[in-house]
């Protein structure tokens, strides 16, 4: 398919705060004038990205919310054992615990289907802006400017998915009220586990050595995406066959070494570069705090909880993962934030550009109250922080009342026009909403839950008085504490909501066959449902306020700095790029780019998270490495550390070297840089993959895999 390149929305490139050479994640479009050759590639641009031909972003996919690539003409996918695990976990039991000991497909019949899974890979994109933009008038109010671009978007999307059959269509706001680019994926709905190797070696370390280098984890992990025997994306069945894809990559068993330049491509999630000091100061003082402490509370319940019982923990694995990788992410930035003092600089880079507004009449009357207008929607929105931050982890956090609520907001969604209702519950998403509400119920543990609703029903309960949310206040004031209690009690006893059948139907129904239900759960979230519609019609307001502001605030920076920018991250497919390089995270300390075998025998307590197989531990002390023996190392390098511009969703990206091969799979930073997603500095901000050489030992000499080594052409 030909692919329009764009050039209008990235007119501009570059960042306000640090202008650092190697900053960047590239969009596509960009590529051809980085002079990456200059850098150090020995490949043209157009054999990273080509819009008339086939390139390697052909072989880049995107795994549920990581990046995977393909690795074989028959679909095979390297990603991360971290990006896996969800299907390893749902797939796992006590009997069959493939999350403790792995799991391997010697033929295409082995392979387990990995529930809940899809893969995208870009077919096509082009700019929206003019289209999405037409929707909006200057005399709308907030709120309406708001809803008329979601509206918008929404008739763009269902359009050229009718235009373009099993496809899926998305359009993403590059720089913040401005430019909008639709995105046309391939949607592959049948996914496969091939290899993952143990926890002790997939995630060895675990969240004791998560966000840090030096690392020594096999992060890693082979799947395999199907289709229809026609050709066309299908869900899971036995009759399906491998996809083969138009581009798959060339692995390099040869590895890297310091300084070698390398670059990734992949799908990178959410920055905030552009974003303001009022911004961070919010993040900074009210939202990541909360969300830390009460992460903290549900990962120590979550753990006592499993203690004693491995079908507990195995329940409760994937959240508690999870939870740990955000709330470890949010104290780096803290201590990011502070160490860098992030809030000040940007405060002074402020009150620059207010100077350069001020200083010209014309400039003065179009934005002389811009930066004043953002900071009044923050000063907003921290007055009322406690309450929504309490409002949004009641849902979010309490599986029964999420289910509960998703039953009566369908109901309600559901009754409107497609394009009038909120995304999940349109009917290109809805199958997908119900699958997810129903894969959720294999991670509920009812005792979990009642402590957990119960500690937010008593947060909430705690909110000022003029700011109580009336559907709890009507709980606790019939009983105090005891109202809570009682309505638990009740509750848990009563709800069938945790019935498959049940909670399947009870998404399909009218609001009112709803009200009628004799379910607590539904009941409060009914109660519940006018405080959510208020905070939403807020949120609104407010983002449409932004949308207007921040994109004026790109026009005036523009001006100012005479410079180009890249938009934020958002998910889309990009390129960034680097080299395999040390770093100095604190005074006197150096750290080396290269970690090795000989670093996981180092480790080893025996005790989780670093109890490593016996077996390796046995491969590694007879020094059974074979071709992957590296004397640089005296052993198998295992991790990489570089300088590239990468966030969350760059988990699994293929690592490449100069030439387009692969060598390494990206799944984590060190803790010096999970400030990037504010601010970059090639000072502090290094990635970190797990070296080929490793993923090709492990597979071979610990996993018995020849089928996959024989099929990524890596067998000697
Ligand atoms: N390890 C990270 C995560 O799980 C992904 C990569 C990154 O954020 O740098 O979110």
């Amino acid at each position: 398919m030909k692919r329009p390149i764009f050039f209008i929305f990235f007119s501009f490139i570059f960042l306000f705060t640090l202008a650092i050479a190697e900053e960047g994640m590239y969009p596509l479009s960009e590529i051809h004038r980085l002079d990456l050759q200059s850098k150090g590639l020995e490949i043209s641009a157009k054999n990273i990205y080509n819009p008339d031909g086939v390139s390697l972003i052909d072989a880049i996919c995107k795994v549920g919310g990581c990046t995977g690539s393909f690795v074989s003409p028959e679909g095979l996918i390297i990603t991360n054992h971290h990006c896996a695990y969800g299907a390893v976990r749902r797939a796992s039991t006590p009997e069959h615990d493939y999350l403790a000991n792995g799991f391997l497909a010697k033929n295409r019949g082995e392979e387990l289907a990995a529930t809940g899974y899809t893969v995208r890979i870009t077919e096509s994109y082009r700019d929206v802006s003019d289209e999405v933009l037409s929707a909006i008038t200057d005399d709308m109010d907030y709120a309406s400017r708001s809803k008329a671009i979601e509206k918008k978007i929404k008739e763009i999307v269902t359009r050229v998915e009718k235009e373009n059959k099993g496809k899926r269509a998305e359009v993403s706001e590059m720089f913040i009220g401005k430019t909008y680019v639709l995105f046309i994926y391939t949607y592959l709905k049948d996914i496969r586990l091939v290899y993952v190797p143990p926890r002790t070696i997939g995630n060895f370390g675990g969240e004791t050595d998560n966000w840090m280098w030096p690392r020594h984890t096999g992060d890693f992990s082979f799947m395999r995406a199907y289709i229809g025997p026609d050709g066309s994306p299908a869900e899971y069945s036995p009759k399906n066959v491998p996809f083969q894809p138009k581009k798959y990559l060339k692995i390099n068993p040869e590895g890297v070494k310091d300084e070698d330049f390398v670059f990734i491509l992949g799908y990178p999630g959410r920055t905030y570069r552009h974003r303001t000091s009022h911004f961070l100061a919010y993040e900074e003082d009210i939202r990541m705090p909360f969300v830390v402490n009460w992460y903290q509370y549900q990962i120590d319940l979550m753990e006592k909880m499993g203690a004693n019982d491995r079908e507990v923990q195995l329940k409760l694995s994937s959240r508690i993962k999870g939870l740990s990788n955000v709330m470890k992410n949010y104290r780096g930035k803290l201590k990011g934030l502070k160490k860098l003092h992030l809030v000040d600089k940007k405060r002074q880079q402020e009150a620059k550009l207010q100077k350069f507004i001020e200083a010209n009449a014309e400039r003065r009357e179009k934005y002389g109250d811009l930066l004043r207008e953002i900071g009044n929607v923050y000063t907003d929105i921290r007055k009322n922080a406690d309450r929504a931050l309490v409002l949004s982890y009641l849902r979010r956090s309490s599986s029964m009342l999420n289910w509960a609520y998703s039953i009566y907001e369908a109901a309600v969604e559901r009754q409107k026009d497609d394009l009038e209702r909120k995304s999940a519950y349109m009917d290109r998403n809805f199958d997908d909403t119900v699958k997810r509400i129903k894969m959720n119920l294999k991670s509920y543990h009812e005792p979990t839950e009642r402590i957990l609703l119960k500690q937010l029903l008593l947060k909430a309960a705690a909110l000022p008085k003029r700011k109580q949310i009336p559907a709890i206040e009507r709980l606790v004031n019939k009983n105090g504490e005891k109202g809570i209690d009682d309505f638990i009690e009740n509750a848990f006893t009563k709800s069938k909501l945790t019935d498959e059948k049940f909670l399947t139907a009870a998404l399909k129904k009218t609001p009112e066959s709803i009200k009628s239900m004799d379910d607590p759960f539904v009941q409060l979230a009914i109660d519940l449902f006018p405080t959510y519609q208020q905070q939403e019609k807020i949120n609104k307001s407010r983002n449409g306020k932004l949308n207007k502001l921040y994109a004026q605030l790109i026009d005036v920076k523009k001006e100012f700095l005479k410079t180009d920018f890249v938009p934020d991250a958002n998910r889309t497919l990009r390129l960034t790029y680097g080299h395999i390089r040390g770093y100095s995270p604190a005074d006197a300390v150096y750290y080396k780019p290269i970690s090795s075998t000989n670093g996981v025998l180092e480790k080893t307590t025996g005790r989780p998270p670093f109890d490593p197989p016996e077996r390796l531990i046995q491969l590694i002390r007879s020094k059974d490495f074979g071709q992957f023996y590296h004397k640089c190392v005296n052993g198998v390098p295992v991790d990489i550390l570089y300088d590239t511009d990468t966030t969350g969703g760059n988990s699994g990206s293929p690592v490449l070297n100069a030439k387009g091969e692969l060598i390494g799979v990206n799944f984590d930073r060190a803790f010096e840089a999970t400030i990037n997603d504010f601010a970059w500095d090639e000072s502090y901000s290094r990635s970190i993959a797990v070296d080929i050489r490793y993923v090709l030992w492990i597979a071979q000499k610990f996993g018995g895999a020849e089928n996959i080594l024989q099929e990524i052409g890596a067998a000697k």
